[in-house]
């Protein structure tokens, strides 16, 4: 049979079979289970009828019948099944991409794994393929344009007429785990993917039981922030930035704290990323900032001749995407009565290197309104010089990594000396990050570095310890020095 069928005419009254037994059995048949069957009868008694429609008919056909009628029960049937198909598809396959979606895959998925079970020689994989720069394009440019691009990934790539720059991480599981459930083998083939993306992206991982124990640690995590934002288990840390030649206190860089009542004290290094993914970070970025403003304002106004200049505040590369985030951020200013040019915000190399136009125009709003800004982490990305006149910044915050160098050889320091000088004719401040020793430090200011930030000089500190710390910092700079 090579065209599908589109609709069958049975007659109930078969000489040699009833007509509902042959129904029954194109039921159970493969072949025709899903074709729509009207039933021919010569009588209207409720019992046929409903034996009819038990046994799967689509309608029926009263004997004797004219063509017309005919002609119309058929149409009918045929366009009312041909709605079912559509529908049946539409809950099968994605209304953006046109392909088979979750819910088929479930289905098909499940019955690779009954046949596997079934079969001892038969297996099956499922490979968990995630497009790297997607979740980022819809963080920056919004789902729409995400929605357009979908369409596209699912083609096949024209490579040979374009660089195409898109790379994948994948995941895979095999169904030799002993697997009886679909979901169970997608959560696995999910899992791996992730931990593909963790180990730099671009490559792909098969799936270990271990790896549930991480993924089962950060979804703790993830609900444990969830939970706690807007409540006061998050708390700063200030940590002074210093004039190398004079000693004296020059700024702060606030630093976010969080003390979890079962978890303890966690790293931001380990809550931030999963704040950025799950964008948490755009509310607990408010909390910070009006935090840090209304402690500023008290120093202020309490302790002028020890506060610090500014406060500088890290900006996540979530809220760099956030189309709100400079009128948040100015409403924060005006709600706290802290001045614009109060506050400086640090944004890192490789932020910048992931949203360019988005993060000129932004910054260029906080410039005009008067906010410092400093680039955060230099050295560790991939950005050229050139880059630093482009953006309007008042700050180059050295990374660790080169601060950790100056004292390893003649080439670090000498390129240290270059990226001040460069600095220095671009009308920018230089802060050293990350001073922990003291022959990194007596180099440093024999290179003419104006400012630097470290546990030698000074650890981020909650505020009542920064208080005392300012008061003496002839002891602070004792016990530096
Ligand atoms: P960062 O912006 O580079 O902040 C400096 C980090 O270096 C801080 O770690 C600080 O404690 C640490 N540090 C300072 N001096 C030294 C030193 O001499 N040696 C060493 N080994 N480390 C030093 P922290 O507080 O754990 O923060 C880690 C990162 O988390 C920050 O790196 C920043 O990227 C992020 N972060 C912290 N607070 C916030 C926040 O409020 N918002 C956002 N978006 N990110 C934040
Ligand atoms: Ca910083
Ligand atoms: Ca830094």
């Amino acid at each position: 049979m090579d065209a599908p069928l589109a609709l069958i005419l049975l007659d109930r009254e078969l000489p040699d079979a009833t007509g509902v037994e042959v129904l029954a059995q194109l039921r159970a048949d493969q072949l025709t289970e899903n074709v729509p069957v009207i039933m021919v009868t010569g009588t209207e008694r409720r019992d046929v009828l409903t034996a009819c429609f038990t046994g799967g008919a689509s309608d029926y056909l009263r004997k004797p019948f004219f063509g017309a009628e005919l002609r119309a029960r058929v149409q009918s049937t045929i366009d009312r099944q041909r709605m079912l198909v559509d529908l049946g598809r539409a809950a099968h396959v994605g209304s953006l991409t046109g392909l088979p979606n979750r819910s088929l895959l479930h289905l098909r998925l499940q019955h690779a794994i009954d046949q596997q079970r079934e079969h001892t020689n038969y297996g099956v994989a499922v490979m968990f393929i995630d497009f790297d720069r997607y979740k980022l394009i819809n963080d920056s440019l919004g789902h729409e344009v995400g929605d357009q691009l979908l369409p596209v990934l699912a083609q096949p790539y024209e490579l040979a007429t374009h660089t195409v720059r898109t790379s994948a991480s994948v995941g895979i599981v095999h169904s030799s785990g002993g697997y009886t459930q679909s979901d169970d083998m997608l959560r696995d083939a999910d899992i791996a993917m992730y931990e593909a993306k963790a180990r730099g992206k671009d490559c792909f991982v098969i799936f270990t039981p271990f790896m549930r124990e991480s993924v089962h640690n950060r979804v703790l995590l993830e609900n444990a922030l969830r939970e706690g934002i807007g409540t006061d288990q998050f708390f700063l840390a200030y940590q002074p930035i210093i004039s190398l030649e004079t000693r004296r206190l020059h700024s702060v860089e606030v630093l976010v704290r969080w003390r979890h009542p079962d978890l303890g004290l966690i790293s931001p290094a380990a809550f931030i990323p999963i704040a950025e993914e799950t964008r948490l970070i755009l509310p607990l970025a408010d909390e910070v900032l009006r935090q840090a403003c209304r402690q500023f304002v008290h120093w202020q106004r309490e302790m002028p001749e020890l506060a610090p200049d500014y406060i500088s505040v890290n900006l996540s590369r979530v809220q760099l995407a956030d189309p709100s985030v400079a009128s948040r951020t100015m409403a924060i200013l005006e709600e706290t009565g802290m001045a614009p040019h109060c506050l400086q915000l640090e944004v890192t190399e490789s932020q910048l290197m992931q949203h360019r136009n988005m993060a000129l125009e932004l910054l260029t709003v906080f410039k005009c309104h008067g906010i410092r800004l400093a680039m955060d982490d230099f050295g560790t990305g991939y950005s050229s010089l050139s880059c630093l006149q482009e953006y309007p910044f008042d700050v180059l915050k050295v990374d660790r990594a080169l601060t950790e160098n100056v004292s390893r050889g003649r080439g670090y320091s000498a390129l240290l000396h270059a990226v001040m000088t460069l600095a220095d004719n671009l009308g920018l401040e230089v802060v050293a990050e990350g001073i922990e020793r003291l022959d990194q430090l007596v180099l440093l200011q024999a290179l003419g570095c104006p400012l630097g930030q470290g546990f030698l000089l000074a650890r981020p500190m909650e505020a009542q310890a920064f208080l005392d710390w300012a008061c003496d910092p002839a002891v602070a700079s004792e016990e530096a020095a």
